[in-house]
């Protein structure tokens, strides 16, 4: 029984739902190869050699794969699928996009988002935008599986000594180009990375509130900034920031939510995080529900009150 983890990466180096996607393959069962699939990705390549617990690399490497295009990694994937019990992608923009060309070539049924594994047939995962987790269990013999990447820790980074073999690149399939990204730069960390977020709602009330309340709290923090969607609908906030069901899903050491509700769909995108903060000035938010802390409060208020006790 061997598992297929295909690599997030940007040809330089690793990205950190790699990791967690490897702890996952590992609970499978089996050994746990690495596919990294990019152009001149023999830095990335080397990274994922060092992550423990993987006993190989697979660099295939071409123009064709510089930019993570769904149908090209995807017939990489299925030259050596034969090979594999399990195929596990992170449940990222990127896996998600290629792995169910994947389990459709395959012939087989795709297991989404697993949060759990239980063995090495059998998966939980969550449904009905987190409310209810069913199990899972597929005959069919290679598994497909994209991995919540907030259900498993990060496997360590380094301390493996895996070996890398460089295979042929399979051929562009000309049905995608690659034509330009517009890449948001920013000092903070990233959404999904981000170890403290502190996001704001509705009651914001204007984008130039939202950065002149939240942005100081975050910067003395050093904190990501999310959103609710309502925020983001509104402008205040850009799409990028949305935590939620429709938006990222965040499990970060602290969670700060100021004047968000608590909507279901918010909650399906940061309620694992280890310690929720809630300011809301109504007793009655459902945020307060999966607050460890709640503040009944002011935002206006209470949030130039913390940084100024910070
Ligand atoms: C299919 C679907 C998918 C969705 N996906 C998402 C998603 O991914 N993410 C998401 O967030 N939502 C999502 N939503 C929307 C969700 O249902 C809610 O509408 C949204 O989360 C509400 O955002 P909010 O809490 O900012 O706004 P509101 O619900 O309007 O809440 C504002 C809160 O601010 C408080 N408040 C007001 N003024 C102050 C003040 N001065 N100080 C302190 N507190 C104050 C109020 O008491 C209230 O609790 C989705 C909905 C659907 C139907």
């Amino acid at each position: 029984m061997t598992a297929l983890v295909i690599a997030e990466h940007d040809n330089q180096s690793i990205k950190g739902a790699t990791l967690n996607t490897v702890t996952a393959a590992l609970q499978a069962g089996g050994d746990v190869h690495v596919l990294v699939a990019g152009h001149n990705a023999g830095a990335a390549a080397a990274q994922a050699a060092q992550i423990a617990g993987v006993s190989k690399v697979i660099h295939a490497d071409s123009e064709a794969l510089a930019h993570g295009l769904a149908e090209n990694v995807a017939a990489q994937v299925l030259a050596m699928a034969a090979n594999y019990s399990h195929i596990v992608f992170p449940a990222t923009a990127g896996g998600k996009n290629a792995a169910p060309r994947v389990a459709a070539k395959l012939d087989v049924a795709q297991i989404s988002e697993i949060s759990k594994v239980i063995s090495a047939d059998t998966f939980e995962r969550p449904i009905y935008a987190g409310n209810a987790i069913a199990t899972v269990q597929s005959a069919d013999a290679t598994k497909v599986i994209t991995v919540r990447t907030t259900g498993f820790d990060a496997a360590a980074a380094t301390g493996g000594s895996a070996a890398v073999e460089t295979i042929a690149a399979q051929a562009d399939s000309g049905k995608s180009a690659f034509v330009g990204s517009e890449i948001a730069k920013s000092d903070r960390p990233e959404l999904t990375a981000a170890k403290i977020i502190v996001s704001g709602g509705r009651a914001l009330g204007s984008s130039e509130k939202f950065n002149e309340v939240l942005t100081p709290l975050a910067d003395k923090l050093g904190a990501a900034l999310g959103a609710s969607r309502a925020a983001v609908d509104a402008g205040y906030a850009p799409n990028d920031w949305q935590v939620g069901q429709t938006g990222k899903i965040v499990a970060p050491s602290l969670y700060v939510a100021c004047g968000i509700s608590g909507a279901i769909q918010h909650l399906a995108g940061m309620k694992d995080s280890k310690v929720i903060v809630a300011i809301n000035k109504d007793p009655e938010a459902p945020i307060f529900s999966v607050a460890d802390y709640g503040l009944e409060a002011d935002l206006f208020v209470a949030v130039p009150e913390l940084i100024s006790q910070l």
